[in-house]
C-alpha cells in the first residue's frame, strides 16, 4: 500500500469558511489541503446558480472583514448582491490570497477516521486519495447537502428537471416552456419571478406558504460606498457584537414590546420597516420572536400586504402563511414575488389540500389534476446543518461514528467541536448561531477561534484537544433551553429538522445572539480552553 501524504490540517469545503481557514492556517506556517467537491471556490454561491439567486444580507455586510485592504478595494454594485457578483468576489479572494494552490477541486471527502494510535485523522476521497492530518476542519456548510426529490415516477419523467441547489453552469432557457416549480421557500421565492418572465406558463406547487418581505434592492451609489468604507472598521465591530451579525444601525432591534405601544404607533413602525425592505420587520418589536400575541400582530400586517398586492382574493388567501409564527422559519426576502401571481402565465397550485401523488412521464399529478410540463424545478431545500457532515463516514475514538453520536441530537460543544472526535472542528456547526446570523460574521468568528486555538496548542506543546462530555452536555442543554424560550420550536422548519423524514426534531442553531456567543467562546479560550481536555505531545522514548 502506498504511503499516505501527511499535512497539518485537512479542510473540507472551499466556500467562505474553507477559504478563510486555509488563509489563517497558512499564516500559522501550517500545511493544509482543502478538498472541494465543486470545480471552483464559493460553496453556496458556486452551486446555487438558479435565476434570481441573491443574498439577503446587504453586500457591504456580507463580505470578509479580516483584510482592511480587501474590504477597501472591492466595489459592490447593489444593496443585495446577486449570486454572480458574490461568486466573482469569492474568486477574487482566492486569487488575491493565492488560495487555489492548496485546494483540490472536484474531490469529495468520503470518510474521515481518527486513528487513535497515530493520533491522526485519516481522510479518504472519492478520487482514491488518502491523506493523514493532525487536524480536520469541517467547512462543509450548513446548507450544502441538497434535499433530493423522492417523488414516485421521477425516473420516468420525459421533460427536463433541475434542483435550485445544483443548478447547471450553462444558461437554462425556459422560453416557450411550461414549467412547474415545487416549493415556496427562499430559493423558489427568488426564482419564481424570474422564471415567470421567461416561461410560457409557470405552475407553482405550494405546500406551505411563507412570509416574504420586499428587498427594495437598488444600485449602491459611490457616495454610500465611500462613506461606509470610511467607517468600515467601527461598523464591522458593531456587527461582531450584535445579535444577528448585522450592525445595529442596519437592523435596529427594537427594545419596545409590541403591546406596549398604541395600535397607531405599531402600524407606523411596521409600515416604516416594510418600506425599508429586507427582514427588518422581524426586529420591529423586542418580543416578536418570544411572544405569540406580538408575533401575530406582525404576521397579520404582512398578510394584509399580501392581500393588498395579489389581485385574485383566492390566490392571495392561499399565499397567506398560517401555520407558523413569522420569523420562526427563515424569513424570505423577495423582488416582486407576490406581484408575480398577478401575471396571466402564473398559476398557484395548493398541494397541501391536494398533494402531489407522483411525477408522470408528462408532468406532475396531484390527487385532482395532472399538469403537463416541459420542465420541473425542484426548490425543495436542504438536509440542513448536519446533512453535509453525516453524508461522510466520520469516525472518532473507538470507531464511534458521528451518525451514531448524533442519532437523537447533534451534540457539540459550542457548535465547534464534538466530544469523542479529537482535533476535529466544525465551522458554523449545529449549536452555534450560524444560520440565524449574517453568516460571514459567524464564519470569521469560528475560523479565528479555531486558528487561535491551534496556535495556542502549538505554542504550549499540546497535540490533542477534545471537548469533555460534561461541557458538551451542558452546552447542548443550554442551546435547547434558549431555543425553547422562543417561538422557533413552533414551526415545522429545517431549523427543527422537520423537512427531512426521520431527522431528530430539535432546534439546531443557537439563538443566544452572535455577540453573546462570541463572548462565551472568548471566555472559554481565556480560561485555558475551559471544557476541553488538552493532551501534550508524546515524548518519543528511545
Ligand atoms: P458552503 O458555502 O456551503 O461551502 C461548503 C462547501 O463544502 C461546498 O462547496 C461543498 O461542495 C463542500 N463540501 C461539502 N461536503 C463536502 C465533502 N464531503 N467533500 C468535499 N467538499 C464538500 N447566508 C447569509 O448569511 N445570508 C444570506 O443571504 C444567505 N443566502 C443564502 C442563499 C442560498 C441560496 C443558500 C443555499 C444559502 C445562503 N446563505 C446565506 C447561507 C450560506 O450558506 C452562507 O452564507 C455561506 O456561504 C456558507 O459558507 P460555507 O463556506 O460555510 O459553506
Ligand atoms: P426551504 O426553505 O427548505 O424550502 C423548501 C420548499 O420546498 C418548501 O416550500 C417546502 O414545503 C417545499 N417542499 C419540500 N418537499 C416538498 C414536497 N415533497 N412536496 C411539496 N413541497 C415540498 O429551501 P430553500 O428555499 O432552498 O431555502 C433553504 C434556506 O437557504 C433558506 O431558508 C435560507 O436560509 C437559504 N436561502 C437564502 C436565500 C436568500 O434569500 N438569501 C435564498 C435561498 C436560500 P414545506 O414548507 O411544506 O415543507
Amino acid at each position: 500500500m502506498s504511503e499516505s501524504k501527511h499535512v497539518d490540517a485537512v479542510i473540507v469545503g472551499a466556500g467562505f469558511s474553507g477559504m478563510y481557514m486555509l488563509y489563517r492556517l497558512r499564516n500559522l506556517g501550517m500545511t493544509s489541503i482543502v478538498y472541494e467537491a465543486g470545480s471552483e471556490v464559493g460553496g453556496t454561491w458556486y452551486w446555487n446558480r438558479y435565476p434570481g439567486a441573491r443574498c439577503d444580507v446587504e453586500s457591504m455586510e456580507y463580505s470578509y472583514s479580516f483584510s482592511p485592504e480587501l474590504e477597501q478595494e472591492w466595489e459592490w454594485t447593489e444593496r443585495y448582491p446577486s449570486q454572480p457578483e458574490i461568486l466573482r468576489y469569492a474568486n477574487h479572494v482566492a486569487d488575491r490570497f493565492d488560495l487555489r494552490r492548496d485546494i483540490r477541486f472536484n474531490t469529495r471527502v468520503t470518510s474521515a477516521r481518527f486513528d487513535e494510535e497515530a493520533r491522526r485523522w485519516r481522510v479518504q476521497t472519492d478520487q482514491g486519495e488518502e491523506v493523514t492530518a493532525r487536524f480536520c476542519v469541517m467547512a462543509t456548510g450548513c446548507l450544502s447537502a441538497p434535499n433530493q426529490p423522492k417523488f414516485e415516477g421521477l425516473d420516468e419523467y420525459e421533460g427536463d428537471s433541475y434542483h435550485t441547489a445544483i443548478w447547471p453552469h450553462e444558461e437554462v432557457d425556459f422560453t416557450g416552456k411550461r414549467v412547474g416549480i415545487i416549493g415556496t421557500g427562499s430559493s423558489a421565492i427568488q426564482s419564481i419571478p424570474q422564471i415567470a418572465k421567461q416561461a410560457d406558463h409557470l405552475y407553482v406547487f405550494q405546500r406551505t406558504p411563507n412570509f416574504s418581505m420586499p428587498a427594495h434592492n437598488h444600485d449602491l451609489s459611490d457616495e454610500f460606498q465611500r462613506s461606509m468604507k470610511e467607517r468600515y472598521r467601527e461598523h464591522r465591530q458593531q456587527a461582531r457584537e450584535s445579535a444577528f451579525g448585522i450592525p445595529f444601525e442596519v437592523t435596529e432591534i427594537s427594545q419596545q414590546p409590541a403591546l406596549e405601544v398604541t395600535p397607531e404607533e405599531r402600524r407606523e413602525e411596521l409600515k416604516r420597516r416594510w418600506a425599508t425592505g429586507g427582514a427588518t420587520i422581524i426586529a420591529s418589536f423586542a418580543d416578536v420572536l418570544t411572544d405569540k400575541e406580538a408575533n401575530d400582530l406582525v404576521a397579520e400586517f404582512v398578510r394584509e400586504r399580501i392581500r393588498e398586492v395579489v389581485d385574485d382574493p383566492e390566490t392571495a388567501e392561499l399565499l397567506c402563511p398560517d401555520d407558523h409564527p413569522i420569523g420562526t422559519k427563515r424569513p424570505c426576502v423577495d423582488i416582486e414575488y407576490f406581484e408575480t401571481y398577478n401575471r396571466d402565465n402564473v398559476s398557484l397550485i395548493g398541494v397541501r389540500s391536494d398533494p402531489i401523488e407522483r411525477i408522470t412521464p408528462k408532468g406532475v399529478r396531484t390527487g385532482q389534476a395532472e399538469f403537463e410540463l416541459d420542465a420541473i424545478v425542484f426548490a425543495i431545500g436542504f438536509d440542513a446543518m448536519t446533512g453535509a457532515l453525516l453524508r461522510m463516514d466520520i469516525q472518532g475514538r473507538g470507531g464511534l461514528t458521528l451518525k451514531e453520536k448524533w442519532q437523537d441530537v447533534p451534540h457539540t460543544y459550542l457548535g465547534l467541536t464534538v466530544s469523542g472526535f479529537p482535533n476535529m472542528f466544525v465551522i458554523t456547526g449545529p449549536g452555534s448561531p450560524s444560520v440565524l446570523s449574517n453568516m460571514m460574521v459567524s464564519i470569521e468568528q469560528h475560523v479565528e477561534w479555531v486558528s487561535d486555538c491551534i496556535a495556542h496548542m502549538n505554542e504550549h506543546g499540546f497535540e490533542i484537544i477534545e471537548a469533555s462530555a460534561d461541557a458538551e452536555d451542558e452546552w447542548v442543554q443550554h442551546v435547547d433551553a434558549v431555543g425553547k424560550s422562543t417561538l422557533y420550536p413552533l414551526a415545522n422548519s429545517w431549523y427543527m429538522g422537520a423537512n427531512i423524514p426521520g431527522k431528530p426534531r430539535v432546534f439546531t442553531p443557537y439563538i443566544g445572539g452572535v455577540g453573546n456567543y462570541r463572548k462565551t467562546c472568548d471566555e472559554v479560550a481565556r480560561e485555558g480552553y475551559r471544557g476541553f481536555e488538552l493532551e501534550p505531545e508524546r515524548v518519543a522514548v528511545s
